[in-house]
């Protein structure tokens, strides 16, 4: 993330509104309309946990890289799952890679991520409300952890990986068919909650959905109290893919891909975001500060909330 891209908003609920609630500014309108600063009050600390890495090259991981005349060359990809928490609220966002369908792509697990949260202190037999970005098999890996949680997914999304297109394939090599059964078990038992558009999970926490990558693949905005986050998940997975305009090699929806690209530029551009945080970027925790020094490397945190 380049530093330009992390700052604070100096917007408040009544600069939104505007003198007399006319007009508010540009960026303060953009904040309202993304619903992050109407939770006064409401602040998260953003928990990053990286739980596997990879070596690649550009050209697996840039969708027709040949297009572009660049040299191939090594790309490190890691992975990440996400944990919300505020003084009342836990929210999960994805739950990473099982064991054994990354270690069968050639994965490294760093961390499983159910000792992550142990280690985190995620009390994971509570309804925590869990986002699912998307059904890929790196961010649902784990969904089965936690019984009793709501799970908050596009309806688009869960349509689509319980159709028989899904089952094509070029498409299924992204899923486990365990894994997304475990979403259409949660259906059945009533805590799928789906939604279009865009949805609040918790106080100030706002899911939108994009698409693109799938075809209802979400990303997340969190209040800080160093601003606001946006999880981009795999709307954006490198900066370099925001930066440069370079879509992801896997896609279902390449024109609402660079939508979705195009999006996360105007969140930025309109000062409606503090940090953007993305899929799959290397070297994330290096900028963070790690959650505790024995999690250095695997759990990093923007937004500390007071001990
Ligand atoms: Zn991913």
């Amino acid at each position: 993330m380049p530093r330009g891209w992390s700052r604070r908003s100096r917007c408040t609920r009544a600069a939104a509104a505007g003198p007399e609630g006319r007009g508010g500014d540009e960026e303060c309108r953009w904040r309202a309309h993304a619903g992050v600063d109407k939770a006064a009050g409401d602040v998260y600390e953003v928990i990053v946990v990286r739980h596997g890495t990879r070596r690649a090259r550009r050209s697996e991981v840039f969708l027709n890289y040949a297009q572009y005349g660049e040299p191939d060359g090594d790309f490190v990809v890691d992975y990440y799952l996400w944990v919300l928490r505020s003084q009342s609220t836990t929210v999960l966002v994805d739950t990473g890679f099982a064991r054994g369908p990354a270690e069968a792509r050639g994965r490294t697990v760093l961390v499983e991520p159910a000792e992550a949260y142990r280690s985190l202190g995620v009390d994971i037999t509570r309804p925590h409300p869990l986002v699912v970005t998307h059904a890929h098999y790196d961010h649902i890996g784990n969904v089965g952890l936690f019984p009793r949680s709501p799970v908050v997914v596009s309806g688009a999304e869960i349509d689509f990986w319980t159709s028989p297109m899904a089952t094509k394939a070029l498409i299924a090599h992204f899923t486990e068919s365990d894994e997304v059964a475990a979403l259409a078990r949660a259906d059945a038992e009533g805590r799928l909650r789906r939604f279009s558009g865009s949805v609040e999970v918790a106080p100030g926490v706002v899911v939108t959905e994009v698409g693109g990558h799938t075809p209802g693949q979400s990303m997340v905005t969190v209040p800080t109290s160093e601003g606001v986050v946006l999880l981009t998940s795999d709307v954006v997975h490198f900066t370099e893919e925001l930066e440069r305009d370079m879509p992801f090699v896997a896609v279902t929806d390449l024109p609402a891909m660079y939508r979705g690209l195009q999006s996360v530029r105007d969140l930025v551009a309109a000062r409606a975001v503090d940090h953007v945080l993305t899929g799959h970027d290397a070297g994330v925790l290096d900028r963070l500060e790690p959650y505790r020094p024995d999690l250095t490397g695997i759990a990093g945190v923007i937004g500390r909330l007071p001990a």
